[in-house]
């Protein structure tokens, strides 16, 4: 491969979030010449693969994030960890005060859809828990000095929601209850790695426990479809046998992932009220629905209280809103007739999560890949980067000191950016990664590796 010098090196390009489609999207951008510089609120650029991925994944944990380190570990990409865009720089410094020619936004979906129920949310974290919060917790509750949100797993919680995300937290439930009863009444140590693989009836055989004996009621989780509804598998294609193959396949899924974890299931339900009592969550009602020409009906009449103080709420995640930037029904709004191009900017585009809301790792660095690609093929030619140049905030124009007319010869001839705005670009994310004393990615990376919990027992053995 022909190495980059300066003068094969084209403009800045900036990437906010730094994870499965954030490193896929400055791959590509790198590997075409581009410089970009990768805006991360965390330290790590793992995303949903360190905060998401329930810690049981440990093979495919590391693997990806091997494969994110090899992706921002170039000489064309900056690194800059601990900026949030939206807190610790706002959306329009990055517009106006820059002078990046495009921005790609890869920020994921970390706000959990509010569970729609009048009355709920003052449970928030006493009896009401959103999935992203609870599985953070789950992943990094076992590190020495976490200091993130705590919670007690408890017997007869209520998941509502029917995606692979709800599946998880329920047999996070079910995995950490049967651990807890096997070490409480038995004395038997097993740890959650090896109840999620072998399966709570094989564990419990192994010691000459019966499941009846532990004194579990149940977690129960609640959703508006049907197993066959729950979108464990994309169908290859939108024929009717790819449809009825992915259906399925969704519905052998959950019934064997419910003898495994042995939780209840409740289809064709949804929450339609809580039940307190003295200020504390004693219930949830649940609406009976029925599905109609693919629409979820409520059933005239047909409620239920199902008791609980425990309620999860897993029916979806959405972007985080950025100041600056335009929403609709929680999600990020694009300009008509496009879904990646995003709504008010020229030069602003969005990758992964952050469009999607939803999808795995394949379809999200997918996404990243062939929406970078467009946008260099569509967005990043001489003649788009003209206009941008036009349309150049005043105050980036002054700081160039240069008149556009003459940076666009420079930047036609040379296909780079105007040094000023470079040497600008290289002074502020260096001013912004001496905060935190970062130098090189790999070497900032060993040094932030969270502890793990497998090596922590390893080490008790
Ligand atoms: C519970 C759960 C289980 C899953 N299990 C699987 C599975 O088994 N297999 C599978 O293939 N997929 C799974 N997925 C889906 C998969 O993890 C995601 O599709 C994928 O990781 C999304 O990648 P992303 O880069 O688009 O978003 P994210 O991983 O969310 O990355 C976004 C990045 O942006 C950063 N960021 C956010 N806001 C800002 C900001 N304002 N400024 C700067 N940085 C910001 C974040 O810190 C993060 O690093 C699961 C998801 C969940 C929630």
């Amino acid at each position: 491969m022909m190495k980059l010098n300066d003068t094969h090196r084209k403009h800045y390009v900036a990437v906010i979030g730094g994870s499965i489609s954030g490193s896929e999207a400055a791959s590509v951008l790198s590997k075409n010449g581009f410089r970009v510089v990768v805006f991360e609120m965390n330290a790590l650029p793992y995303g949903k693969i360190e905060d998401g991925l329930p810690s049981w994944h440990i093979k495919l944990r590391d693997r990806q994030q091997r494969e994110i380190d090899k992706k921002l570990d170039q000489e064309n990409i900056r690194y800059v960890p601990h900026v949030k865009i939206g807190e610790t720089m706002s959306f329009q410094d990055l517009i106006d005060n820059w002078g990046f020619t495009a921005i790609i936004l890869a920020n994921g979906a970390w706000k959990d859809r509010g569970l729609p129920i009048e009355g709920v949310e003052k449970f928030r974290d006493n009896g009401l828990i959103y999935q992203n919060d609870f599985i953070y917790w789950f992943n990094h509750k076992h590190e020495p000095d976490y200091k993130g949100r705590q919670y007690q797993i408890r017997d007869n919680a209520v998941v509502v929601g029917g995606g692979l995300a709800s599946l998880d937290v329920v047999k996070i439930f079910m995995i950490e209850l049967v651990s807890e009863r096997l070490k409480s009444r038995f004395d038997i140590e097993v740890d959650i790695f090896t109840i999620e693989k072998s399966g709570v009836d094989a564990v419990l055989e192994k010691y000459g426990v019966d499941f009846n004996q532990l004194g579990i009621e149940g977690v129960t989780l609640v959703y508006r479809r049907t197993a066959r509804d729950m979108p464990f598998k994309s169908p290859r294609d939108q024929s009717p046998e790819s449809i009825e193959k992915a259906k399925n396949v969704s519905e052998h899924l959950l019934k064997t992932n419910l003898e495994k974890y042995k939780f209840r299931f409740k289809p064709l339900h949804m929450p339609s009220g809580i039940v307190e009592e003295d200020g504390a969550l004693e219930g949830l009602i649940l609406q009976k629905v029925e599905i109609k020409d693919g629409k979820v009906m409520p059933l005239d009449n047909e409620t239920e209280v199902l008791k609980t103080d425990m309620v999860i709420s897993s029916i979806g995640s959405l972007p985080e809103p950025i100041e600056g930037l335009n929403y609709k029904w929680g999600s990020l709004k694009m300009k008509e007739g496009d879904d990646y191009h995003v709504f008010g900017y020229d030069n602003v585009f969005a990758v992964g999560n952050a469009v999607t809301g939803r999808g795995n790792i394949q379809e999200s660095k997918q996404h990243g890949r062939r929406i970078t690609r467009e946008i260099i093929d569509k967005h990043l030619t001489e003649d788009a980067l003209e206009e941008w140049l036009t349309n150049l905030n005043t105050s980036i124009q002054e700081s160039t000191s240069k008149q556009i007319h003459s940076i666009v010869q420079e930047i036609s001839g040379k296909d780079i950016q105007p040094d000023d705005i470079i040497d600008s670009i290289l002074r502020k994310t260096e001013g912004l990664n001496d905060l935190h004393g970062y130098s090189n990615y790999a070497e900032w990376v060993e040094k932030h590796k969270p502890v793990r919990l497998e090596d922590l027992l390893e080490n008790r053995k």
